[in-house]
């Protein structure tokens, strides 16, 4: 399948409200696909509970098929308010997330050069999950960091956080009850992290199937979010203007560089403590 038009698929379902529906024929008018070839693209969403597909119904108000099983879906649809009997949608009509709705974000992705499915803002509590979450390769963005880009005046950081989330189409993370839910209410996809230690926290999103690569590669730079890149042997020069990096390694150890704040990375005792770390999530 074409992964341009599974991106573009999965970022309607991204943008379905807890208590909505839409339909594969509505997806499919908006991309202009077949209605079969969004719903493969549903069923072969990689993060089910995430991303929630199971918001996504036929159009006579069958709920039809689910990657965790029919019934799994009926339980969700359910627990989110909306009326099922039998295998239908009771007020199909009136929960239906229309065609009209749906707002295409994809130009800001494309925009920035990322093609990342799940793209995340963290609340002002999970400082270190961003850092992680950065060192691990996904793109992060932390809420201090929103609050000084949002528009002057604004002042309700709850608010702003919600609101760059789904201009951007980030998946919310949040230790905040109230955040989560009228972040929903929105249409921003949600996850409510319920430990306070960094290590449970990564544990917690292992659950929602976000890939958490136990053996990290330099990827991300854990100030600023920008990729990193590795530092060829030619220009081992802008090494030794960093009083941090340990020049006697130049030449030994493999390092990396922050394209945005040239921040340097290396391959030291301080990876292979992260790697301990992470091999005890498993
Ligand atoms: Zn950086």
């Amino acid at each position: 399948m074409d992964e341009d038009f599974q991106e573009a698929v999965l970022n309607i379902v991204k943008q379905i409200p807890e208590g909505k529906v839409t339909t594969y024929g509505e997806i499919a008018k908006e991309i202009t696909g077949s209605v079969r070839a969004v719903g493969q693209a549903v069923a072969k969403n990689p993060y089910p509970l995430i991303i929630p597909c199971h918001r996504v119904v036929r159009s006579n108000g069958d709920v039809g098929g689910y990657s965790l099983g029919v019934d799994k879906k009926i339980r969700l649809l359910r627990a989110e308010g909306i009326e099922i009997k039998g295998r239908k949608v009771v007020n199909f009509e009136k929960i239906l997330f229309k065609k009209s709705q749906f707002q295409i974000k994809m130009a800001i992705r494309e925009k920035k050069g990322e093609k990342e499915l799940l793209r995340f803002v963290t609340d002002r509590m999970l400082g270190k999950l961003s850092t992680w979450l950065r060192i691990l390769g996904h793109d992060t963005v932390y809420a201090a960091e929103v609050k000084s880009k949002s528009v002057e005046g604004d002042e309700d950081e709850d608010k702003a956080l919600v609101a760059f989330a789904e201009h951007e189409a980030r998946i919310l993370l949040t230790r905040d009850k109230n955040l989560a839910s009228s972040a929903r209410k929105r249409g921003v996809q949600c996850v409510q992290i319920k430990t306070d230690d960094a290590m449970e926290q990564l544990k917690e999103l292992l659950r929602h199937n976000i890939n958490i690569n136990l053996e990290p590669v330099p990827a991300r730079c854990s100030e600023c979010n920008a990729r990193i890149r590795k530092v060829e042997e030619w220009e081992e020069d802008i090494l030794k203007d960093k009083s941090y990096v340990p020049t006697d390694m130049v030449g030994k150890w493999d390092f990396w560089v922050c394209v945005r704040c040239g921040r340097i990375y290396w391959e030291g005792g301080h990876w292979r403590n992260m790697r301990e770390r992470l091999k005890l999530l498993k």
